[in-house]
């Protein structure tokens, strides 16, 4: 199961994900294959245009950071926004090394940054603090705000900050090659792959452990990289790169870890960053 939203048009399942997401549901009643729910615009509006964002290409270097805009990030969506309001005064090369806290109000008053140039320490000071450093960083920074409050850092009365660290498993799953479809290819390197959401331990479905798992993956065509595993050399040899190789699918399975307070992150009493803090 998926929750459900409004979300633009999905990207499109090329032919073999199509075909196999019809055999599978035709086995498995229970089981959905569907195309990947990302963060790219495949039908930009007019609120996406005015923050200079467009629609996304199909060129799969997300990673890289989106020219285009088409991958939803704070440098592409949420920071032209608070730009856009004229009221965003951004401060580079800062890293924060604590939160402030005012023992005589009560609350968290700001922070205290180190310029990553100059190494000059300062403060700034809000109503509204939002820490959104990341999972480890926000809660290293929490940690390393301690206050006659907060000795064991802010907001830790119950010790779990730092606890119940959860990932994912992956690597298991299944690869293969299908012989057929050589006359189809696809448009572009889709951004996103197919997903099977989960169906153990889901509805009627009882297993002697908790929790579930999904499997992500999807099809494509060989490219000219294939060539790295082959013996060959030759203009030949080259010329055979440059046309689709066969298709090949794969799925994987993800499940979420089970929460564990002993799986947990501390700050090294003695050792300190570069910056001298954490
Ligand atoms: S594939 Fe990724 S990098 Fe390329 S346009 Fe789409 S979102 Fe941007």
């Amino acid at each position: 199961m998926l929750p459900d939203g409004n979300f633009l048009p999905p990207m499109q399942l090329n032919c073999l994900e199509k075909e196999a997401k019809k055999r599978i549901e035709k086995k498995f009643s229970a089981r959905t294959v569907t195309i990947g729910r990302v963060a790219h615009l495949t039908q930009p509006k007019q609120l996406h245009y005015d923050l200079g964002r467009a629609a996304c290409q199909f060129r799969n270097q997300c990673m890289r950071g989106c020219p285009y805009g088409g991958y939803f990030s704070t440098q592409s969506a949420t920071l032209p926004a608070a730009m856009k309001t004229g009221k965003l005064t951004l401060r580079p090369d800062s890293i924060v090394s604590e939160v402030l806290y005012d023992e005589k109000k009560g609350k968290a008053t700001g922070v205290r940054i180190i310029d990553q140039n100059t190494k000059e320490v300062r403060e700034y000071y809000a109503r509204i603090i939002f820490l959104n450093a990341s999972a480890f960083a926000s809660t290293s920074i929490l940690m390393n705000s301690k206050s006659h409050r907060f000795p064991n850092g802010m907001g830790n009365d119950s010790d779990q900050l730092g606890r119940n660290i959860m990932d994912h498993h992956l690597a298991v799953g299944a690869a293969g090659t299908f012989d057929g479809m050589e006359d189809q290819y696809y448009y572009g390197r889709r951004a996103n792959g197919v997903y099977v959401p989960r169906y153990r331990n889901w509805g009627n479905d009882k297993r002697d452990y908790v929790r579930g798992f999904g499997y992500q993956g999807g099809a494509g065509r060989g490219g000219w990289g294939r060539g790295n595993g082959m013996d060959d050399f030759g203009a030949d040899f080259k010329e055979s790169l440059t046309t689709p190789g066969p298709w090949t699918m794969s799925l994987g399975g993800f499940g979420e870890m089970i929460a564990d307070p002993n799986n947990r992150m501390t700050l090294s009493p003695d050792q300190k960053d570069k910056w001298g803090y954490l």
